[in-house]
């Protein structure tokens, strides 16, 4: 049965993800050490901490309370990755309707959204060896669940898998964006930091949404 949006899911969402994100801290850092400035870890988890204390119950809607996460990254989150996952939920919130069953089509209009938004801000392309990879990899995938009738539940772990797979090709990519830029070449056979955050969050979607 499809899910009702609602704060307190979008919430266990978010926790989920802050948990996520707090066990992975070292190894974010490490892989943002091979190409970066080895902060991405502890950007992503300051920002993930400011998230998850967010009181569901003070928002009217999903909608507003994706909306005040997203400002809340982009305030507490000094890198790249603040205004980039900022813009991401900042777009779930303007895309979702305040209330509603979650379908498929739904999943896969939001996540577009966020995509779009990140690659308006960020002015990635796609083999940039960014976040985008990533997620262009997990909209593409639940758009075509969407467009094959799946369901909600199929739609977001055929997400996640594309997640993993876009995760994974930046691997053999050269960085183009960001700070892995400067090394050039030398950024090959390194996984990007943001689309391995990138990943866990729609694998977090994919785990406390459905
Ligand atoms: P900083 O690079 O400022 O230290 P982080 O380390 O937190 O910030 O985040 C780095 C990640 O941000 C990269 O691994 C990449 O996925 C993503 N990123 C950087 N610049 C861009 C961009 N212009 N577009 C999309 N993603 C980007
Ligand atoms: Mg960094
Ligand atoms: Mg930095």
């Amino acid at each position: 049965s499809m899910p009702e949006l609602s704060t307190q899911l979008v919430s266990t969402w978010l926790k989920d993800y802050a948990d996520v994100i707090n066990e992975n801290t070292n190894y974010l850092t490490d892989l943002d050490r091979q190409i970066g400035d080895a902060d991405h870890g502890s950007n992503m988890s300051r920002g993930m901490a400011a998230v998850a204390a967010l009181d569901p119950t003070t928002f009217p809607d999903a909608p507003a309370l994706l909306k005040k996460a997203g400002m809340t990254l982009v305030s507490t989150v000094g890198g790249a990755s603040g205004p980039l996952y900022g813009t991401f939920f900042l777009r779930l919130g303007t895309s979702l309707p305040a209330a509603g069953q979650l379908d498929a089509a739904t999943l896969a209009a939001a996540m577009k959204a966020g995509l779009d938004g990140i690659v308006a801000r960020g002015k990635a392309s796609l083999g940039d060896k960014t976040l985008v990879d990533c997620l262009s990899s997990a909209v593409d995938a639940a758009q075509k669940a969407a467009n094959e009738g799946k369901s909600f539940a199929e739609a977001l772990a055929a997400a996640s898998k594309g997640a993993d797979e876009g995760r994974d090709a930046t691997v053999d990519m050269i960085a183009r964006r960001g700070r892995a830029s400067y090394l050039g070449e030398r950024s090959k056979g390194h996984l990007d930091p943001g689309a391995a955050s990138m990943a866990m969050l729609i694998d977090s979607a994919a785990r406390t949404l459905a």
